[in-house]
């Protein structure tokens, strides 16, 4: 009989382990692991289902240069030498990576290294860029390092989450059904902070229906309350934290919201001290999304509701492995291991590296790369494991810069993307129950993906692909990892840089682990339950309290209503995955525009009807839901549906290029629309 094989989540940064029982050549029976600490058995109707998603309808089996079929040794050659002659002619920055959360840190590791350190350039940016690099600016600004405080057990013993800007419900199923039981268990108080009352909210004993971008307003207003209460930590305040100039005289807000609401709000928390804030991408994707991040954490720790049991602020990441990402440096604004670009730290990474070409700092961040790329200054592009024609805000800008792009490189495992059309070559890689490495979930716990399935055509792992090109470029000896092991056991070696800076990062234990011990790897959680709980990884050992205002509101009469773009709760990104499934596809089987009773009359539009909705950037049509679960006045569609499969619905071409000025996150939650009768 087969034994069951340990494996994790192809989904979202719950990072739940999988029991995955191989039943045939390509079929898998799912089961959750009930000895994993992140789900300990759970799943959601999306890690339930992944066995109808394994499959080869659709894949990318062999190398293809323009339409056809390529041997490897050819596509490989043509990758290196493109890029050889961009970076003769045009200098190292001419090349970008666009990477993914999709990809295993093993992956990750591999890119950032040929980039940072033998290209030469920054220029490597993930999607992640869209999902979390807001939480990642404010945890920097905040604490002097990328660090989430705490941990998925601080849920179970809260007496009071507050969770911001998250449908948790739909998005991170798993730890919804873990409060769900803390609720159920301990009394636990819920609170929901969001402008839509989402099925989440629905569920809350207290929905806080907040304007879009009024987080910052809120949580100042509520620290004030606290503050006339004589609920600020000041003995926490004065052993560990620094306070910015003139922080507390920025604090008193109106909080944008019903003076009832508010006082709910304040007596909730001011009466349960051992309090979870958990924000997500309705705080992070907001051209005020590092301010949001820092007005959560400068709550947790003027009161002191950090860095012990059931408290703290809480960064839930979308992707299954956005946080080994960011570990390994995929951020353009990270050189490696949480290592910025310092004299002193590049030529720590180039020693470590042995690099000939350390980059000089950081490189462009998602929405910039892709401007370059539209001006013509990159020429070399890249793309791993990530859709961007799609996922990227003002898609059809993105379109044309792809268009324009002398050399575009696509790795991935599906044949027809809306961004592999515009590739010059394409090159297959390993999927989920193909590949072999590691993902880090949201708690900062590593779990292995493992090897279900022999690799299909020609496919590769993405790391092994890196390694070939860089070869080609004469970096052999430096990219000459056999497995995933070997690259695991590199970049846990090169986080004692990190270490040395008295950063938490530090997976020096793993460094030394033989390809059995890795293999059979148990899930582990880097710098334990509270990383922050005796200094914070800056200079002084203090964290920041960081004086934040609430964003200046524009009118625009020309777009007067206010978009949100959202997740359905069984399908994930653009599909390329989840659309495989016909029971995921039940749930919500096409895109739909929500928009208040109100709206609706006054813009003619009906149950059902279609609608177009338009911003500065784009428009596309949507099938009208009208529900009074939207304030009036905003509006919502989910940004699943592509070109691929839809002429409507196609949600990305809505926001604009506007981003975060911090982080570089794009501002998908609030945009400037209108909409009309079709
Ligand atoms: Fe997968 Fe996330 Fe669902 Fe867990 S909660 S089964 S990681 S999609």
């Amino acid at each position: 009989m087969t034994r069951p094989i340990r494996t994790t989540c192809a989904y979202c940064g719950v990072g739940c382990g999988i029991s995955a029982t191989v039943t045939g050549e390509r079929s898998v029976r799912i089961a959750g692991d009930s000895e994993h600490p992140a789900n300990a058995g759970r799943l959601c109707s999306k890690g339930t289902h992944l066995g109808e998603t394994v499959g080869l309808e659709g894949r990318l089996l062999h190398p293809m240069i323009g339409r056809e079929q390529a041997e490897w040794d050819d596509a490989l050659d043509l990758v290196a030498a493109k890029m050889r002659a961009c970076i003769d002619l045009h200098g190292p920055d001419s090349v970008a990576f666009y990477v993914s959360g999709q990809l295993l840190t093993e992956d990750y590791y591999a890119a950032n290294k040929l980039m940072k350190g033998f290209i030469g350039s920054g220029n490597i940016d993930t999607n992640s860029r869209l999902c979390m690099a807001s939480a990642v600016a404010a945890h920097n600004r905040a604490f002097g390092e990328d660090v989430v405080p705490c941990s998925y057990s601080d849920l179970d013993e809260a007496d009071l989450i507050l969770l911001v800007g998250s449908n948790t419900a739909w998005c991170h199923p798993v730890v919804w059904q873990r409060i769900e039981a803390a609720r159920e268990k301990r009394g636990t108080k819920l609170v929901v902070i969001d402008p839509r009352r989402t099925e989440t909210a629905e569920q809350a004993d207290l929905h806080v229906p907040v304007a879009p971008d009024g987080d910052v307003a809120l949580f100042n207003a509520l620290l004030a309350a606290m503050r006339e209460r004589g609920l600020v930590d000041e003995a926490y305040l004065a052993e560990h934290v620094n306070i910015d100039d003139g922080f507390w005289t920025s604090l008193p807000c109106d909080a944008g919201v019903p003076d009832a609401t508010f006082s709910q709000l304040t007596e909730l928390v001011a009466a349960h001290p051992r309090m979870v804030t958990l924000f997500s991408q309705g705080a992070n994707q907001s051209v005020c999304g590092t301010d949001k991040g820092n007005a959560i954490i400068n709550f947790h720790l003027a009161t002191g509701r950090i860095s012990t049991p059931a408290t703290g602020p809480f960064s839930i990441t979308g992707q299954p492995n956005a946080m080994g990402g960011r570990e390994v440096g995929g951020l353009a604004n990270t050189l490696a291991c949480h290592l910025g670009f310092s004299d002193e730290e590049r030529a720590a990474a180039a020693d470590f590296w042995q690099a000939p070409n350390i980059c000089t700092g950081p490189g462009l961040k998602a929405v910039e790369m892709f401007r370059a790329v539209h001006r013509g200054e990159i020429k070399f592009l890249w793309v791993m494991a990530t859709n961007p024609a799609v996922s990227m805000p003002d898609s059809a800008f993105v379109r044309e810069a792809l268009a324009r792009c002398p050399t575009v490189v696509v790795s991935d495992v599906i044949a027809d993307t809306d961004t592999g059309r515009f590739a010059h070559v394409r090159l297959p890689a390993l999927a989920w129950g193909e590949k072999d490495g590691t993902v880090t979930n949201s708690e900062r716990r590593v779990s292995r993906q493992r090897t279900l399935f022999a690799a299909p055509g020609e496919a590769r792992a993405d790391w092994r692909i890196v390694a070939d090109v860089a070869g080609r470029m004469g970096w052999g000896a430096s990219f000459a990892w056999n497995t995933p092991a070997a690259v695991f056991r590199e970049f846990a070696a090169m986080t004692s840089l990190a270490a040395q800076q008295g950063k938490a990062l530090d997976l020096t234990a793993q460094a030394d682990l033989s390809d059995a011990a890795y293999d059979a790897m148990a899930p582990f959680q880097w710098g334990g339950a509270y990383p922050l709980a005796r200094r914070f990884p800056t200079a002084h050992g203090r964290a920041r309290l960081v004086a934040v205002a609430p964003p200046a509101r524009n009118a625009d009469a020309a777009y007067p209503l206010r978009l949100n773009t959202a997740r359905y709760r069984d399908q994930w990104h653009t599909m390329t995955r989840t659309g495989l499934s016909p029971t995921l596809s039940q749930h919500r089987p096409e895109p739909l525009l929500e928009i208040h009773p109100d709206d609706a009359l006054a813009y003619r539009l009906s149950e059902g009807a279609f609608a177009r909705v338009e911003t500065a950037s784009g428009a596309s049509v949507f099938r009208v839901q009208v529900t009074s679960a939207q304030r009036p006045g905003e509006i919502c569609v989910p940004m699943h549906w592509t070109d691929a499969m839809a002429d409507g619905g196609r949600a990305n071409r809505l926001p604009g290029q506007g981003a975060d000025p911090v982080s570089g996150q794009p501002g998908f939650k609030n945009a400037a629309a209108r909409v009309a009768p079709v």
